[in-house]
């Protein structure tokens, strides 16, 4: 088994407490790798990961995070408000959002959060909802398809993120005359990366940039903000991506591009999401129904209301039959949920062992963009989100929602309160 495996003791002991379906998530694995991915930029003096809460927006784990140094990327006014609840503060926020409402850029500066303009025409927006702050930040859309080793990874010049290289000098200029003395540099061009060469040839770009930047307007460019985009191995035969040699080979860049330039003090940060905790994550669900048409079919109750990715965007999740690990897949399956839509399905055509009712399934590397991305369509309710702390025990991080959470923005007779 790859990554975060439990028992099927343990989980028929955990579901006595808590009835599947639940999202359950590996304390041990997500610390395990905060290390590694500190250790793989401790060449950067400055560096800092922030955690990009809408991953997993569940304060027990953004704890995780804090007790690790590590800081938040924000994207809505929500987020703010959790990181604040936590006692995220400072330089320790970052906040990365696009069509940004004014209530946001408001809290964002009252708590002090390093702002990362999406556009140019945010630049007169916040200065005259809150002041420049002296650090500031804003994102890079280079346009044109983003390519490593000669494979088109992602098309930056189709998303409607960040500023052009042209508005970012014309930026820079204007946010110098009013009043900001430190910048960032930020860009997000690919998504879920398997290989490990994203971050690397993304930095050369941003840190080629950041001294063209320096150069022509002679802003000191205070961090270069790598975002997210490091992937997870979701198919078997996928190589999950090294981190420490993404950040040995981020360091070579660094040491050819910045260093001769007279910029070795620029820090690096990332915002990875995925990374961070999918793999220490599973939806457990359990088999509640089976029929035999033209294919066969499991149905879970859990559906894509619970997780979203394989109907949004056809993704593959590994799925298991716990206690069946070491079983023959020789039977083919459709592993369904009850939604009134035919893209609810969790897998097509996968081989598993033979399944019983009863049995529990895991959806694996559902620990980021798993719950986060839940929703309540066909009257479907969240599910609970439960920690598998490091000594063994299971912590209700987040209980289940019940009828009442469904109806309480409703004011009408008859329907149960919260
Ligand atoms: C979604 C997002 C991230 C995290 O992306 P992952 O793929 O989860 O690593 C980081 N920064 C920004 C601005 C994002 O929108």
């Amino acid at each position: 088994m790859k990554d975060f495996y439990v028992s099927h003791e343990k989980l028929a002991e955990i579901a006595k407490q808590y009835p599947t379906p639940f999202y359950l998530y590996d304390e041990k694995g997500i610390r395990e790798n905060m290390e590694r991915v500190k250790r793989a930029f401790a060449w950067n003096t400055g560096y800092r990961e922030y955690f990009a809460v809408k991953a997993t927006p569940n304060p027990y784990l953004l704890e995780l995070m804090k007790d690790g140094s590590f800081g938040v990327d924000c994207s809505s006014l929500t987020e703010l408000m959790l990181s604040d609840a936590v006692g995220f503060s400072g330089e320790q926020i970052m906040f990365s959002s696009n069509e940004t409402p004014d209530e946001d850029f408001r809290f964002a500066h009252r708590l002090g959060a390093t702002i990362n303009l999406d556009d140019f025409t945010h630049i007169e927006i916040l200065n005259r909802l809150c002041g420049i702050p002296e650090t500031i930040c804003c994102r890079y859309n280079p346009g044109g398809v983003f390519q490593a080793s000669n494979a088109i990874m992602d098309n930056p010049g189709d998303a409607k993120y960040g500023f052009t290289r042209d508005q970012l000098f014309e930026g820079f200029r204007l946010l110098q005359q009013l009043g900001a003395k430190h910048f960032g540099i930020h860009a997000f061009l690919a998504s879920n990366t398997t290989g490990n060469e994203y971050y690397p040839v993304l930095a050369r770009q941003l840190f080629q940039l950041a001294v063209d930047l320096h150069r022509e307007t002679g802003a000191h460019i205070a961090f270069v903000n790598l975002s997210g985009g490091v992937g997870v191995p979701y198919r078997p035969e996928q190589k999950p991506a090294d981190i420490l040699r993404i950040g040995k080979a981020v360091h070579k860049v660094y040491e050819e591009v910045l260093v001769p330039e007279g910029m070795g003090d620029v820090k690096l940060f990332t915002e990875m999401g995925r990374f961070m905790i999918a793999p220490y994550g599973c939806l457990v669900a359990t088999a509640i129904r089976e029929k035999h048409i033209y294919k066969e079919y499991i149905g879970l109750d859990a559906c894509a209301a619970n997780l979203m990715r394989p109907a949004m965007y056809g993704s593959y999740h590994r799925v298991t039959v716990s206690g069946k690990e070491d079983l023959p897949c020789d039977h083919k399956y459709d592993i369904v949920g009850g939604l009134c839509e035919n893209n609810d399905k969790f897998a097509v055509d996968r081989m598993l062992p033979k399944i019983s009712m009863g049995d529990f399934i895991v959806i694996h590397d559902t620990g980021a963009h798993g719950h986060a991305m839940g929703y309540n369509y066909n009257g479907k309710l969240r599910s609970a989100e439960l920690l598998l702390k490091e000594d063994g025990s299971v912590k209700l991080i987040r209980r289940a929602e019940t009828p009442a959470d469904y109806f309480a923005t409703l004011d009408y007779p008859g329907l149960p309160k919260l």
